[in-house]
């Protein structure tokens, strides 16, 4: 078993590089283990707009590379592996990754959410051959073309808008007639004029050979199917918690996320959520963020309790 850390953090995005960066500024012990890279989900944000201190937004790779090197400059120790399970054994927590296995005295938990699938016909063949799950990422490959981007939720407007900045047109299917979006956001996909929105209807298959040719729309008030010609198609419909790996040892809700109390506790002591991974109302950076930096204060008790 490798060498002991006071703390483990569980994902290095805003909530859990906020912690390393606390935590390591106090001289604690920490090792953050992550599966993908450093950012997380700051990493597809093209202008995050209501972080606060940058009034005209900052670009979301810019802000995890900030947050990156603050947190390794107070000492946070980083290792790129995926995380498949924790056990607790006599009040130390084994952190099991593909890899290795390393301990700690606390672990905290900061592992997000990824995109939720359509489930429908074509879209695992289709992955990256015009279905995406990121704006940010694919956008600028459809310059001039026509795209869809599904959902109703502020990710889904925000992906729409800025998709306008290459595509010709863009289409906002949503399953329901109202959007769950903040009003602004509404406003400003109403207002221009390359958008085209699409109410009361779901994709049923996204057909194409090598890549997207068309997305097959059924309207769930009429039941009528029609087929609309696309380029690419935008999946912007939620995420689910990656919560595979603690699923066993936590209380979870119903859909996954991690229960925690007020002090980001969760059902196992010594072990804490933060983030978009824990059960909270509001899933933003900042709110991330104000979670990363609120356990330090609970986790200099638990260690002091523990001496
Ligand atoms: P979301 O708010 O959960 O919205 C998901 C959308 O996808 C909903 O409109 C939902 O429809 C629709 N949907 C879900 N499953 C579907 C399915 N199987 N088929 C078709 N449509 C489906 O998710 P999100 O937009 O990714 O946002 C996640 C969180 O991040 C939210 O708390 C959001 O406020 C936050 N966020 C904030 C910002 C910002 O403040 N700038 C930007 C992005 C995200 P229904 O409405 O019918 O349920």
């Amino acid at each position: 078993m490798n060498l002991n850390y006071d703390v483990i953090i569980i994902g290095a995005g805003p909530a859990g590089l906020t912690s390393a960066i606390y935590l390591g500024r106090s001289k604690i012990k920490t090792l953050v283990i992550e599966k993908v890279a450093v950012g997380g989900k700051l990493l597809v944000i093209d202008n995050l707009e209501n972080y606060p201190g940058f009034p005209d937004g900052i670009n979301g790779f810019e802000l995890a590379s900030k947050l990156d090197a603050q947190s390794k400059k107070f000492g946070a120790e980083f290792i790129f592996e995926e995380v498949i399970d924790i056990k607790k054994i006599n009040d130390i927590f084994e952190v099991s990754t593909t890899n290795n296995k390393y301990n700690a005295k606390i672990v905290v938990i900061a592992s997000g959410s990824t995109y939720r699938h359509l489930n429908v016909e074509g879209e695992q063949k289709l992955l990256g051959k015009g279905v995406s799950f990121c704006a940010t990422c694919d956008g600028a490959f459809f310059k001039e073309q026509v795209v869809a981007v599904v959902g109703g939720g502020n990710s889904a407007l925000e992906e729409a808008l800025f998709l306008t900045r290459f595509a010709r047109e863009v289409y906002i299917i949503h399953r329901r007639d109202e959007f769950r979006a903040v009003k602004v956001l509404q406003d400003r996909i109403r207002s221009n004029s390359k958008i085209k929105i699409v109410l009361n209807s779901i994709v049923t298959k996204i057909c194409g050979e090598n890549k997207v040719e068309s997305v097959i729309i059924n309207n769930v008030k009429d039941n009528k199917k029609t087929e609309l010609k696309v380029d690419g198609i935008f999946i912007a419909i939620g995420q689910k918690p990656n919560t595979d790996f603690c699923k066993n040892l936590l209380k979870l809700d119903e859909k996954g996320y991690i229960i925690t109390n007020e002090f980001l506790e969760t059902s196992v002591p010594g072990i804490y959520a933060i983030g978009d991974v824990r059960d909270t109302k509001l899933r933003q950076v900042a709110t991330a963020v104000g979670d990363g930096a609120y356990i330090f204060a609970k986790i200099e008790e638990y260690l002091k309790e523990k001496i």
